[in-house]
């Protein structure tokens, strides 16, 4: 076979398909094979070609998601059968993705690859809800950081200290997270949020001082994908009501779309 494949590593952005990089969306558009999986908005997919090869690979952190193993092995395959193969992923593909795990599997099997950036829902997520993640005078920094760590338990001392925390995949362990938090040093009084399916139609906010979001996300039935916002920053969103109404960015898409289809 002449034709060489090549795999792109593409961040698809935190859900919203407008947040979509114009890289991200040409690629799709120009793929043979898409390998996709729960955290992509159907919308981001209408950008692959008609006859593109869709392949699912399943939700994130449940029973049926398929092992990294096998999609590293899914993604050799096609690209060995010539194909050119978008690898969509979740947010920006270097950001707790696994997207290394995959560069180093095609890196191994000598499989050309690119990775493309795309918005993280860690930053995305916090803006949704009208929350900045840093702010002059409040938090000269942050931290992005995971609630599950494979066979090792998160580094609470140090993200204790942080100014601000984001803390992703911390859905199941929440009550966890924020207790270990506090005996670490962490006010209980830190204004906190979670965000849920940040830039989503369905996005929810729950804020909450840190020692009793835990509860009010359980009230609320939090689901994934969520990600836990801790710091004072998270108290700006009530100086920003004309942010925190506003709907998700995604209206105004689905108002475009609803035009363009008007036209059709
Ligand atoms: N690479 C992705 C993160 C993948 S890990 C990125 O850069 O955004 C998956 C975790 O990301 C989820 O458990 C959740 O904590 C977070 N996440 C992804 N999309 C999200 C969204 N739209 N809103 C809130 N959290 C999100």
């Amino acid at each position: 076979m002449s034709k060489h494949g090549k795999v792109y590593l593409v961040g698809a952005g935190p859900g919203d398909p407008g947040l979509l990089t114009l890289r991200a969306a040409r690629l799709l558009g120009d793929a043979e094979a898409v390998v996709y999986d729960r955290l992509i908005h159907p919308e981001v997919l209408k950008h692959a070609r008609p006859r593109a090869r869709l392949l699912f690979v399943g939700k994130e952190g449940g029973g049926e998601s398929v092992a990294q193993e096998e999609i590293n092995a899914l993604l050799i395959s096609q690209a060995r059968l010539g194909r050119m193969v978008v690898r969509l992923k979740g947010g920006d593909p270097f950001v707790f993705g696994r997207g290394a795990e995959e560069a180093l599997a095609l890196e191994a099997a000598g499989i050309p690859y690119e990775v493309v950036p795309g918005v993280s829902s860690g930053v995305a997520a916090p803006a949704a809800a009208a929350i900045p993640v840093t702010h002059r005078g409040v938090s000269g920094s942050v931290t992005f950081a995971t609630g599950h760590r494979a066979g090792k338990a998160p580094d609470w001392a140090h993200l204790a200290g942080a100014e601000t925390l984001v803390l992703f995949m911390a859905g199941g362990r929440l009550e966890e997270a924020t207790l270990a938090l506090i005996a670490a040093g962490r006010s209980a009084n830190t204004p906190a949020a979670i965000v849920e399916a940040g830039t989503w139609e369905h996005q929810r906010v729950i804020e909450a001082p840190l020692a009793s979001i835990a509860a009010r996300a359980r009230e609320a039935a939090v689901g994934s994908p969520a990600l836990l916002v801790v710091g004072e920053v998270v108290s700006l969103r009530s100086q920003l009501p004309s942010l925190s109404r506003s709907a998700p960015v995604m209206s105004e898409y689905a108002q475009f779309l609803k035009a363009e289809a008007g036209h059709e």
